[in-house]
């Protein structure tokens, strides 16, 4: 996670957090200002939150062919500025890594 700092006066440690729908409201101890942070996640690898939420199906990596489950969907996120794969999990996939999906029309939707 990249540091979280005040926007306005830069204090990184008296911050409090509340979790409001898709967004944090984060207040600052310090000077009192309050901004919403929104919740998307970032790289563990570097830090980016240049990332992409694809639906992935789980079915390969568990090995169980032929069962499946219905969490056998799972939202893998892939870095675009690193190449990492499941950047946001425990254990993350350092890239490059192709994007997810064999995709590049991902890049596409996103207008880029
Ligand atoms: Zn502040
Ligand atoms: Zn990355």
């Amino acid at each position: 996670m990249p540091t979280i700092a005040c926007p306005r006066c830069g204090d990184d440690e008296d911050l409090t957090g509340e979790q409001r729908d898709e967004a944090i409201v984060l207040t600052c101890g310090a000077c009192g200002h309050r901004w919403d942070r929104d919740t998307r996640p970032a790289c563990r690898l570097c830090g980016a939150e240049d990332i992409e939420g694809i639906r992935t199906s789980t079915l390969e990596e568990a090995g169980r062919a032929g069962v499946r489950t219905p969490s056998g969907i799972r939202l893998v996120y892939y870095c675009w500025d690193c190449g990492g794969l499941d950047v946001t999990s425990s254990s993350p996939r350092p890239g490059p890594n192709p994007p997810p999906g064999g995709s590049r029309d991902l890049r596409a939707l996103r207008g880029r």
